[in-house]
């Protein structure tokens, strides 16, 4: 079985729930566990706030989430067109934040890379980030 969908909404922290429940309703006819669907959706929250709050930071700009399963391969892409990662591998660190201000811990990289199979981020300064992921589901 495969399927495809290509979501683009505006970098507003009211769409961070609108785009989670889209994935999940997305990955509904392959009836996930329970536990798949609840990490596909952390892991869906965390890049698109990350870049509503880090990319556009407070900007106007849009979020392109796209998600395509494969048998029970899921691959999903959030991309933005905000201010890039200058240092991708820090970024990933946990705990590291450029915000701290906001009261962010610089765990959001450690959730994604813990509850999905696969997580790449392509970045590139004053171009944009997207964020790649991949989750196999349990049969
Ligand atoms: P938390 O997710 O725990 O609230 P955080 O967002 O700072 O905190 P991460 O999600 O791990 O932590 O991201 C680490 C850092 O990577 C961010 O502080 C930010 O500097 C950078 N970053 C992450 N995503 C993007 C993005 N889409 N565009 C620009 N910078 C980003
Ligand atoms: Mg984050």
């Amino acid at each position: 079985m495969t399927n495809e969908m290509v979501l683009k909404f505006k970098a507003l922290s009211e769409n961070e729930v609108f785009a989670r429940v889209c994935v999940a309703a997305f990955l509904l006819p392959l009836d996930p566990k329970v536990t798949d669907m609840a990490d596909i959706k952390t892991a869906v929250s965390e890049a698109v706030t990350n870049a509503i709050i880090h990319g556009y930071d407070g900007s106007e700009g849009e979020v392109e989430l796209r998600c395509r399963y494969e048998d029970n391969n899921v691959y999903i892409e959030v991309g933005d067109k905000g201010c890039g990662i200058e240092d991708i591998q820090l970024a990933k660190k946990p705990l590291y934040t450029t915000k701290p201000e906001l009261e962010r811990s610089g765990m959001g990289f450690t959730v994604m890379e813990a509850f999905m199979d696969e997580v790449e981020v392509v970045s590139e300064k004053e171009k944009g980030t997207t964020v790649k992921m991949i989750k196999r589901l349990k049969l």
